[in-house]
C-alpha cells in the first residue's frame, strides 16, 4: 500500500494549514506517521488520494450513521441546493427538523440550531447560568464538550491523544467556574456541592465517548439527576455524540433519564455543520428573542444542513438499525477479544450500540484514569496495521470507533482479517 500522494499533499498542506489539518486528531500525532488525505467515500468505503480503499469506522467522527452519500440524503441536499444556500431568515425545514428532534427527546419542547457541537454546549452553559442565576459548572474528567474555554479542562479526546492537560491561551478566569468530578462517582459531585452554593449545572456525556467508550454504571445518571434536583442545579446531557446514535432518543431514552438541557450535533446535520441545544419551554424561554440570554448565528439553521438532517433522521427512524448495531458491535467485540487472546495481548473492549472501543489495557475501564492506563504504543502499531489491511480507524486510543447501518458482512470479513494481522503485529 502506497501513500505517495497523501505524503505530497501533507507536505504542501504544511505551508498554509497548521499541521496540514483543520482539527488536531486528524494529524495522526499519537500514532506517528503522516495523515491520509481523502478523495471520496461511499457507503462504508472511504478512498484516499492514492486510491487505497478502507472500511470506514471513523465516519467523520460520528455523523455518517447511514454510511457516506446515502442516496436519500444526497437527493435532499441536491433538491435544497436549487433554492439557494443561506438566507438569514427562517425556512420551513428548520421547523421540520425541530419537530423531529423535539419528538425524540422528551426534555426538549424547543430547540435552537447552531453550527457545531461546541457552540451547542457553550450556549447550553450560558443558558444554565441564565436560568439558575448561578455561575459554576461541574464537568467530568475525560468528557469532551468541544473547545470552548470553560470546558477545556480534563477534556479527554484530542487533548488526551496529544497528552495535553489543557490548552494554552485559556485564561484562569475562564475556567475558575469549572469544577471537575469523576465519571461514575456521584460522591465526587456531592463533594463540590458541599463546598459551593453557586453551582448552576453538571454537564455529562451520558455514554462517555471521548476517553474511548465508557458506560455509565447502573443508576449513575438517574441518581445524578435526582441529586441535582435536590440541589436546584440542572443536568446538561451532552448528546452531541450519542444523540440519534445510541438509540433514536439518545442515551437519555436508554437510561430513562430526562436532562434539563440537551446538546446535540454530529448525526443531526447528516454530515453538515449543525449543532443544537434544547430544553423544556420554561428554560428555552430565557433565550433571545423570547428572553435575555443572547445567542445568535449567521449560518444557523442553514437550509442545506437542515435538509441533510431531516433526510438522515427520517431514514434512520425508518431503518431503526439500533438492534443491528448492537449485534454487529457484539460480533466485533468477540473478534477483538479472541484475537487478542490468541496473541496473548491484554485487551478490554467497551461498547455501546454503534460505538466501540478496544483498550490495550488489562483491567476494566470505567473512568478517565482507567482509560489513561491503556498502552498507546500498542494502539499505534495496531492502527497502522489496520490501515495497511484496509480498515480506517480513528487515529487515537481515546476515540470511539463508529458503525454505520451500511456495514456489510464483507466489511466485517475484511475487518476480521485486518484485526488478526494487526494483533499479530502488536504481539511482536
Ligand atoms: N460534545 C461531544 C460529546 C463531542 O464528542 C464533541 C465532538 O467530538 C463535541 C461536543 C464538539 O462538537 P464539534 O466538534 O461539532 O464542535
Amino acid at each position: 500500500m502506497e501513500f505517495k500522494k497523501s505524503q505530497k499533499l501533507y507536505e504542501k498542506g504544511l505551508q498554509h494549514l497548521v499541521g496540514a489539518v483543520n482539527s488536531p486528531v486528524r494529524a495522526f500525532a499519537s500514532v506517528g506517521g503522516n495523515p491520509l488525505f481523502i478523495k471520496k467515500a461511499k457507503g462504508t468505503t472511504i478512498v484516499d488520494v492514492d486510491g487505497n480503499r478502507y472500511v470506514d469506522y471513523v465516519l467523520s467522527y460520528g455523523p455518517m450513521i447511514l454510511g457516506h452519500r446515502h442516496k436519500k440524503v444526497q437527493k435532499a441536499i441536491q433538491k435544497a441546493l436549487k433554492n439557494g444556500y443561506t438566507f438569514g431568515a427562517s425556512t420551513h425545514n428548520e421547523i421540520k427538523l425541530a419537530k423531529i428532534v423535539c419528538d425524540a427527546f422528551p426534555g426538549m419542547d424547543k430547540v435552537r440550531f447552531v453550527n457545531s457541537g461546541t457552540e451547542a454546549v457553550l450556549s447550553a452553559l450560558r443558558l444554565a447560568r441564565a436560568y439558575t442565576g448561578k455561575d459554576k459548572i461541574i464537568k467530568f474528567s475525560g468528557c469532551y464538550h468541544g473547545h470552548s474555554d470553560a470546558l477545556l479542562v480534563a477534556a479527554g479526546s484530542g487533548l488526551a491523544t496529544l497528552s495535553m492537560p489543557g490548552s494554552k491561551g485559556v485564561p484562569e478566569d475562564a475556567v475558575k467556574n469549572t469544577l471537575i468530578a469523576t465519571f461514575n462517582d456521584l460522591d465526587s459531585v456531592k463533594a463540590h456541592f458541599k463546598q459551593h452554593d453557586d453551582i448552576a449545572a453538571v454537564i455529562v456525556e451520558p455514554i462517555a465517548g471521548n476517553m474511548g467508550v465508557v458506560l455509565p454504571e447502573d443508576g449513575f445518571l438517574s441518581d445524578l439527576k435526582t441529586y441535582l434536583e435536590s440541589q436546584g442545579a440542572l443536568l446538561i446531557a451532552d448528546e452531541v455524540m450519542t444523540g440519534f446514535r445510541s438509540t433514536f432518543g439518545g442515551a437519555q431514552e436508554l437510561f430513562n433519564v430526562v436532562a434539563d438541557i440537551t446538546c446535540l450535533g454530529k448525526v443531526i446535520g447528516g454530515g453538515f455543520p449543525v449543532g443544537a441545544y434544547g430544553a423544556r419551554n420554561e428554560i428555552m424561554e430565557m433565550v433571545a428573542p423570547l428572553g435575555g440570554m443572547y445567542q445568535a448565528g449567521t449560518l444557523s439553521g442553514n437550509p442545506i444542513a437542515m435538509a441533510a438532517g431531516i433526510a438522515t433522521l427520517t431514514e434512520l427512524k425508518k431503518q431503526n438499525p439500533y438492534e443491528q448495531f448492537d449485534e454487529v458491535a457484539a460480533i466485533l467485540e468477540v473478534i477483538l477479544l479472541e484475537t487478542a487472546k490468541k496473541y496473548n495481548i491484554d485487551l478490554v473492549v467497551n461498547r455501546f450500540g454503534s460505538m466501540i472501543n478496544p483498550f490495550f489495557v488489562k483491567n476494566e475501564v470505567s473512568n478517565f484514569e482507567d482509560a489513561l492506563k491503556a498502552d498507546t504504543k500498542k494502539f499505534a502499531v495496531f492502527f497502522w496495521e489496520m490501515i495497511k489491511n484496509g480498515v480506517f480507524l480513528p487515529p487515537s486510543q481515546f476515540e470511539a470507533w463508529f458503525l454505520s447501518s451500511a456495514l456489510s458482512e464483507n466489511d466485517l470479513k475484511k475487518t476480521t482479517k485486518a484485526i488478526d494481522a494487526a494483533m499479530l503485529a502488536v504481539s511482536k
